[in-house]
């Protein structure tokens, strides 16, 4: 019903805790309710090569109801090198329903994931403690001190926060007793999440995904809408990694129906009248013509994880080249330290001068992160925007 509360959540954790089992489990759960559709794990996990690379996401969304409100959901892939991925897949996530095998406790990955929720500002954690059926109850009781400790660390309500403890693999296979810890999480995301406030009144800002081309339609790029509203007809431009286009949105889809309009928090395909898929690349922005604008210098605040993190051994001066992620996008990025300031080591927090081989939309408190050699070496979050600069290629 239109009438529910629209809620984004999301998968995250280690790699093999068990995410993908929980997310069809959840389909199987709700669907027996009569408020979704079952979707098995091959169906979930076993995406194509272009899914598994990030270029649809589409895929990796599965929807479902509660009485009272309306899930979108995404299950995030967990290994490292698709970390990427959940940063753009995470990125608009009301709540994060972190899977934690009992088997094991907390893994690099839960805590790297963690981090990066943390980062990219998903408010709320549900902890589902999974692979209950394999240990004792002292060992669930200690995983559960454990994961409150976690979430505390990184800056979520360790009191507050729901735990649930069960089995995905039996709620999927058995009927009855196995679905009640699904039938619990439910109730957990439907009383501990606050009602998302969205911003609708914003101009809109969409980072595209991923573009396809619809034979005689024409292109339709995909992406989550960050704010405002677009409908159907209005004009807009495309900005991002040098481009500056601009188009007419002749068609809105949600989970493939055509829609009048979308609002933030909505993950859409739109067709762009008069737009080759060839000029679109994954992290170009559409939004109204003249309102937004592509950056290529600014300030950030930015913090170096330790070793102890996943970050580096080792100084960073100024001069510091790495790749930078924020929305959908990566781009080369170069860190200038203020005058005087020699160098910067792990687990420092400072204030330093960014620099981007091509422009981007970039907005003031947007977030991003660091990656060297596939591994998040800093978060930071833009704090003034610069004039551009001139980089020598
Ligand atoms: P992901 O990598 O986090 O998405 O993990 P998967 O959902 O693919 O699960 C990894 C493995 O753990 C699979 O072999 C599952 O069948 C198994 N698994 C998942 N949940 C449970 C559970 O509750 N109990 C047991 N015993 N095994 C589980």
């Amino acid at each position: 019903a239109p009438s529910k509360i629209h809620c984004n959540v999301g998968t995250i954790g280690h790699v093999d805790h068990g995410k993908t089992t929980l997310t069809a489990a959840i389909t199987k759960v709700t669907c027996k309710h009569g408020l979704g559709k079952f979707v098995a794990y091959d169906q979930i996990d076993k995406a194509p090569e272009e899914q598994r690379r990030g270029i649809t996401i589409n895929a990796a969304h599965v929807e479902y109801d509660t009485p009272t409100r309306h899930y979108a959901h995404t299950d995030c892939p967990g290994h490292r090198d698709y970390v990427k991925n959940m940063i753009s897949g995470t990125s608009q996530m009301d709540a994060a329903i972190l899977v934690v095998a009992a088997t094991d406790g907390h893994m690099p990955q839960t805590r790297e994931h963690l981090l990066l929720a943390k980062q990219i500002g998903v408010k709320n954690v549900v902890v589902f403690i999974n692979k209950a059926d394999l240990v004792d109850a002292e060992t669930l009781e200690l995983v559960e001190i454990e994961m409150r400790e976690l979430l505390t660390q990184y800056g979520y309500d360790g009191v507050a926060s729901p735990v649930v403890v069960g089995s995905a693999l039996k709620a999927l296979q058995n009927d009855g007793e196995g679905e009640k810890c699904i039938d619990e999480l439910l109730k957990a995301l439907d009383t501990y999440l606050p009602v998302p406030e969205r911003d609708t009144k914003s101009p809109f800002l969409l980072p595209i995904e991923s573009s396809f081309t619809v034979p005689n339609r024409g292109t339709v790029a995909i992406g989550t809408v960050v704010k405002g509203r677009l409908k159907k007809g209005d004009q807009a431009e495309i900005l991002g990694h040098g481009a500056q286009l601009k188009t007419v949105v002749t068609d809105i889809q949600v989970f493939r129906n055509s829609v009048p309009s979308a609002e933030a928090g909505h993950n859409v395909g739109c067709l762009v009248r008069g737009i080759k898929p060839d000029q679109l690349a994954r992290g170009m922005i559409i939004c109204p013509p003249n309102i937004f604008r592509a950056y290529n210098h600014f300030k950030a605040q930015i913090y170096f994880l330790t070793k102890h993190e996943g970050g580096r051994s080792k100084p960073v001066r100024s001069g510091y080249t790495q790749q930078m992620y924020s929305h959908t996008w990566d781009m080369e990025w170069r860190c200038d330290l203020k005058p005087g300031l020699e160098m910067l080591m792990p687990g420092d927090n400072a204030e330093v001068f960014c620099t981007l081989r091509r422009q981007m939309v970039l907005e003031p408190n947007q977030r991003f992160t660091i990656r060297e050699n596939h591994q998040t070496v800093a978060t930071g979050v833009i704090t003034k925007l610069l004039s551009d600069v001139e980089v020598s290629s």
